[in-house]
């Protein structure tokens, strides 16, 4: 009988730990698993599916989007319904037939200005979980113009590829949330010749992106460097949502509407105006003034805001959000079958922290965390199956102000 060899290698099969037999020939595991590779590495390449290429099917209504965001976001009502707006008219803008009647649905990119934790980011992520086309989030400040140190605008787009599993026709599609827009505004008091790196520079380069191009994308992100790959993404269709804190920006609103309320019926104009809110007054000027050029305010033509939290917004931040602060202190203590009570006063000693710190909700999960952590750490091993614990004020009075005196009343 003839030598039995891999008809790839040529090893014979003492050379090899296994040959498999074929009909006129042989392999060997290695090639067997050398041709796999290759398989695989070619249809990575060819993909044009993933699990966003199925039709998009039932849009959710507006309605249905904001009901959505309401179980895990307080308050914040005029954002949410612009949101829920977009989000619906980016689904109908991708169903649209163009050729029936000349009208196209334009997309309207989206920005949302309000102080640091009042839920910009929080409604980002609550909406991607409802969403059925590819989604990411990035942050502004880690962008520089081209050829300085940071990445590249279009690393938006590798991003929003990699999410779309590599589908390209599914990424055009898709919405990206950009975080701290403000970040990248012209510096006003940066005269300077050298060029703005950071700051206008990046806003031309997102020019590009938000008004709708063909770019090149390295589809693994990263800088572009000569002799890359690249895959070619239009982005006419994909969404931006952009949101910022721009700190002192009621500076500018107040000066704007001082500007404008002179006129015999000024007296009334100011009185009407809610200087505790001057956000809600936000217009694409306020937005120039800042730093933002005109031309990409333009190509953000939905502006929204987010209203600081008060007092009451707090506290049901702590209660109410499907997986509340409260909430999920509940469900680790249960998980040692202990139930966990917090008294009123307790919670509003946490709120009135975190109107201390002035960090809006961000405050209450740092608070809250350092006010359990010697509970969490000591009852799972003093306490047993059963047991109540009640959080009471003085005791997290006490472990805020860095004692460690253990004075959970038991019940
Ligand atoms: P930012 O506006 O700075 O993006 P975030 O959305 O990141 O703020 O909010 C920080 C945290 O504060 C969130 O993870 C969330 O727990 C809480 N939070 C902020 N605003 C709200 C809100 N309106 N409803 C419920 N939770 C909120």
């Amino acid at each position: 009988m003839a030598k039995r060899t891999c008809s790839f290698c040529g090893r014979s099969e003492r050379e090899v730990s296994l040959l498999i037999t074929g009909l006129t020939g042989f392999i060997c595991s290695d090639c067997a698993e050398a041709a796999y590779q290759i398989v695989q590495e070619n249809s990575q390449a060819r993909k044009t599916s993933s699990p966003f290429s199925e039709p998009i099917g039932e849009l959710p209504k507006p309605k249905d989007i904001k009901e959505f965001l309401d179980q895990y976001v307080i308050g914040q009502d005029d954002a949410k319904r612009y949101l829920a707006v977009s989000v619906y008219n980016h689904y109908k803008r991708l169903e649209q037939k163009t050729d029936d009647d000349g009208v196209e649905i334009e997309k309207s990119n989206i920005v949302m200005v309000g102080s640091t934790g009042t839920g910009k980011t929080l409604l980002a992520r609550t909406i991607a979980r409802l969403l059925k086309v590819p989604f990411t989030i990035v942050d502004a400040t880690v962008f520089t113009e081209a050829g300085y140190v940071g990445e590249d605008v279009e690393s938006i787009l590798s991003r929003l590829l990699q999410v779309a599993d590599g589908d390209v026709k599914a990424a055009e599609r898709g919405i990206v949330f950009i975080d701290e827009i403000d970040k990248i505004a012209r510096k006003a008091d940066n005269p300077s010749i050298t060029r703005d790196v950071s700051g206008e520079g990046v806003q031309q380069g997102l020019l590009k992106l938000l008004e709708g191009s063909v770019v090149n994308v390295p589809p693994k992100g990263g800088r572009k460097h000569p002799d890359q790959e690249y895959v070619q993404v239009d982005t006419h269709n994909i969404l931006f949502i952009c949101g910022g804190a721009f700190d002192g920006i009621e500076k500018k609103i107040a000066q704007r509407l001082n500007t404008h309320v002179v006129g015999f019926n000024s007296v009334q104009h100011t009185r009407n105006i809610d200087k505790q809110n001057l956000m809600k007054y936000i217009l694409p000027q306020d937005l120039k003034s800042f730093g933002l050029i005109p031309e990409i305010i333009g190509r953000l033509p939905v502006l929204t805001y987010l209203n600081p939290l008060d007092r009451d917004a707090l506290r049901r931040i702590l209660l109410e959000p499907k997986n509340s602060l409260v909430k999920q202190q509940v469900k680790l203590f249960a998980m040692d079958g202990i139930t966990l009570e917090f008294t009123p006063e307790t919670l509003d000693y946490i709120v009135d922290k975190a109107v201390e710190y002035k960090l809006g909700a961000r405050g209450l999960r740092s608070i809250m965390e350092t006010l359990m952590v010697q509970l969490q750490y000591d009852a799972p091993s003093e306490k047993k199956h059963g047991d109540k614990l009640v959080v009471t004020r003085d005791y997290a009075q006490r472990q805020l102000e860095n004692s460690f005196l253990q004075e959970a009343i038991e019940g």
